[in-house]
């Protein structure tokens, strides 16, 4: 027996250990469960070159909880350890890898954790005491016990041990109590070992009998030790992709594709990615992507390792050269690292090419489900996008896809306006713009619905990327304006005619919650509507994108949404409204008009005087003069508006023609609409 200090210079590393690791003691049970499986696999490659002569025998690695006693053991048929190998391997270096560790890392408690570099010694972060009892394989090698309490002392024997390998015994410490219970070390053993090559052992199987649950006979393997990513490709079905996706996600939908990843050079890589089935609510479906390290689990946080937008894919990524032991901040830096991130996206868009081009129909089956990685990744890389163009879609109103190629030769010549601009005419909802799609499709244009989660921003990447084009969506305008041929007609108004035009109508419009109505005019054709409702592109998008980043854009989005009501005088209806109220209000406004004409002529001359002159020369009385013009002006206008307005409440028709826009565009509701139904039963 020997009893000696282990060679560390501070005089207690564990109580650091304990308290630095705090939020993440549960690694220790991977730790352990990994070196006995590398221990385990050490004895394979020696049997295989012929250095082990004995019996392999059983070769699973078995963990045991203990209650009463308090322990948990982990046990392997490895290659074990002689006196002189726990001397070296668990006093010295482990020992000093463990006070290295945290002399390197004592300021930085974020880069410890979920990340290796503590081995064995992590085994104090939960115990009050570790004991191991191993047997070596190596022949007349006396069986050894070791036990250490946490503090720098240890006690090495000789012992008794049947069978070859290690025994890791730990007691728990009552801080840690929950890692005896079996459904606990169930759930880490799930979660850290799932796909160890060796097969772990974590008690019986059990069967439901008689009302009861029993233990079998049959060892409870909690891994597979062949996971699909280890194996060849041209090995594996599509059932079988689809069966492993399975493993990592056992309640998902079948994945779209997958594509299995296998690198050796600069650094070595496998793993499986798979496309999920997912619409909405990207933000959700992240950190499905485990990062494995020969597969042992090592996180789900893969954020610098493959690009942003490729963390929506779901899958594993197994590479033992990935830098573990190191922060994140290093991760995002390391050359490496960047290389792996840009060969997945080579990958990823590869074989999206690949399928594209081998089964374009099953490929457009599975496009609205895809798009959003695909375009998510065309905004955020510029090489994905590259590679995108080609086999990124367009898709129609009649649900017909297009690549951005065939959807140029489609519209290029036919939606070209006056400047020559290539005008893309997009709708986001087919029945709520159907009558504004129906008039772009009645001139022969083509629509597309662009209804995803990032299509704003797709729209605005597009128009950069494609010379003279613009996207409009096509309730923004009325089509001959969005797509405007020819130099627009005058609309053949007085300015006093559009004045009462804006207050006839204006007054008409019922209140909505947030929204305001300019009211403009256009001369179009006389089959055209008398009165639309269209909502301008460039205000439309900004509040769009603001609602979807928030931060600064916040202020649009907390803007009223604000719409045109667009008056078209050339219909015949609006025509015989000006005249109506022209002889309907005339004598009564005319001379308003005429007086206020007069005011106004008074004032200007006024101002004409004053022209040139400072402030403080010009006389109190002319200041109160020109008050007084303006009192008056004001209250002629309003003279002449509730004239107006009366006028446009007297008639029916300007609240119809105002409530039949709104419908059209789906803006008319509640009380609103039931005023119009009633409205247009008494028009009948
Ligand atoms: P690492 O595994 O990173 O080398 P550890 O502190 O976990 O560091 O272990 C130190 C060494 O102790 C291992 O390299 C191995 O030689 C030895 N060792 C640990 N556990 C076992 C085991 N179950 N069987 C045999 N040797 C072991």
């Amino acid at each position: 027996m020997s009893k000696g200090n282990i060679g560390v210079t501070s005089a207690n590393i564990f109580p650091v250990i304990k308290k630095f690791l705090y939020s993440d003691h549960e690694i220790f049970l991977r730790e352990l469960v990994s070196n006995a499986v590398d221990a385990t696999q050490k004895l394979k490659t020696l049997a295989s070159v012929g250095e082990y002569k004995g019996e392999l025998g059983d070769l699973t690695v078995r963990i045991a909880i203990n209650k009463k006693k308090g322990t948990l053991t982990i046990s392997d048929r490895g290659i074990g350890m002689t006196a002189e190998e726990i001397e070296k391997y668990i006093n010295q270096i482990a020992f000093s890898g463990a006070e290295e560790f945290l002399e390197k890392y004592k300021n930085d408690a974020q880069a410890i954790i979920g990340h290796f570099g503590l081995g064995f010694y992590s085994s104090f972060m939960v115990s009050k005491q570790v004991e191991i009892f191993t047997q070596s394989h190596k022949e007349d090698a006396k069986a050894q016990h070791w036990a250490c309490d946490g503090s720098p002392e240890y006690n090495l024997e000789d012992t008794i041990k049947a069978e070859r390998g290690t025994d890791i015994v730990l007691h728990i410490d009552d801080d840690n109590k929950d890692f005896l219970e079996e459904s606990k070390i169930q759930e880490l053993l799930t979660k850290y070992c799932k796909f160890l090559p060796i097969e772990i052992a974590f008690g019986k199987k059990k069967e439901w009998k008689d009302g009861k649950n029993v233990e079998t006979e049959e060892d409870n393997i909690i891994n597979n030790t062949n996971p699909a990513w280890t194996r060849k490709p041209a090995d594996l079905t599509d059932e079988d992709y689809t069966k492993f996706y399975h493993e990592l996600n056992p309640m998902a939908e079948d994945p779209l594709f997958h594509i299995h990843l296998n690198v050796d050079y600069p650094f070595n890589l496998t793993g499986i990615l798979y496309f999920p089935k997912i619409k909405n609510n990207i933000e959700m479906q992240r950190n499905k992507i485990q990062l494995y390290c020969n597969q042992v689990y090592v996180t789900d946080h893969v954020e610098n390792i493959v690009p942003e937008y490729l963390t929506l894919l779901h899958g594993v990524i197994d590479s033992p050269d990935i830098p573990l032991n190191v922060s994140r901040s290093y991760l995002q830096s390391d050359a490496n690292v960047k290389k792996i991130s840009s060969h997945i996206t080579k990958k990823v868009a590869d074989r999206l090419a690949e399928i594209f081009k081998a089964d374009r129909s099953a490929f457009e089956e599975k496009w609205d489900n895809l798009k959003v990685f695909i375009q998510y990744g065309m905004l955020s890389d510029e090489k994905f996008y590259e590679r995108a163009e080609k086999f990124s879609l367009l898709k129609n109103i009649d649900c017909k896809y297009f690549t951005f190629e065939e959807y140029k030769t489609l519209v290029g010549e036919n939606q070209k306006d006056k400047n020559g601009d290539l005008i893309y005419l997009y709708a986001n909802n087919s029945d709520e713009q159907y009558s504004y799609i129906q008039h772009a499709k009645d001139k022969g244009y083509d629509v597309l619905i662009m209804d995803g989660q990032l299509d704003v921003h797709v729209v605005g990447q597009l128009e950069q990327k494609f010379e003279k084009t613009r996207f409009v969506r096509v309730d923004s305008d009325v089509i001959d304006k969005i797509i405007q041929k020819d130099d627009a007609a005058k609309v053949p108004l007085t300015e006093m005619q559009r004045d009462a035009l804006v207050t006839v109508f204006d007054s008409q419009v019922p209140p909505i919650d947030k929204t305001n109505f300019i009211v403009t005019f256009e001369q179009l054709a006389p089959t055209s509507n008398p009165v639309f409702v269209t909502q301008n592109e460039f205000m439309r998008r900004m509040k769009e994108m603001s609602a979807l980043q928030g931060g600064m854009m916040s202020f649009y989005a907390e803007m009223p949404d604000s719409y045109n009501l667009v008056v078209n005088t050339a219909h015949p209806i609006i025509e015989k409204l000006l005249a109506d109220e022209e002889s309907a209000c005339g004598t009564n406004v005319k001379p308003l008009e005429t007086e206020i004409a007069l005011v106004e002529s008074q004032k200007s001359a006024l101002k004409e005087n004053q022209k040139g002159k400072k402030d403080e020369e010009i006389p109190a009385s002319e200041k109160t003069q020109i008050e007084e013009f303006d009192k008056q002006i004001q209250e002629l206008t309003d003279k002449k508006k509730t004239i107006l307005k009366s006028f446009a409440s007297e008639t029916k028709q300007v609240r119809q023609l105002i409530d039949l826009a709104l419908l059209a565009n789906n803006m008319l509701k509640g009380e609103a609409l039931a005023n119009f139904v009633k409205r247009s039963v008494e028009l009948l």
